[in-house]
């Protein structure tokens, strides 16, 4: 369910598209306009740390991603922004997408 970034309503309604093709959705409460790529809750630099801690424990994406409450896919793309920035301390800590499906 989205919900609006501004009051935190539910009475969210399509609102067409933006230039790109994302759907934009309005707030019939207080009339706020967004797209729901916005309204993704920021992960906290606590919960980047603890993400950290458990890749170098070689868990699964999907572990790890039920085990701190963020989504898969915010965590796939988490991981390969970190991994493609900074050179890997060693292979192992750095899992692929997908490789790990159905583990656990
Ligand atoms: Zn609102």
């Amino acid at each position: 369910m989205t919900r609006c970034p501004n009051c935190d309503g539910e009475a969210v309604i399509k609102y067409g598209r933006i230039h790109n093709g994302k759907r934009r959705l309005r707030c019939k409460d207080c009339g706020r306009q967004f797209t729901p790529e916005a309204v993704w809750r920021k992960i906290s630099d606590e919960t980047k740390a603890l993400i950290d801690r458990l890749l170098v424990e070689r868990l699964s994406l999907a572990g790890i991603a039920r085990a701190v409450g963020v989504s898969e896919f915010w965590l796939q793309r988490y991981v390969n922004r970190k991994f493609r920035s900074a050179p890997a301390p060693s292979p192992a800590a750095a899992p692929t997408a997908g490789a790990e499906k159905g583990g656990w």
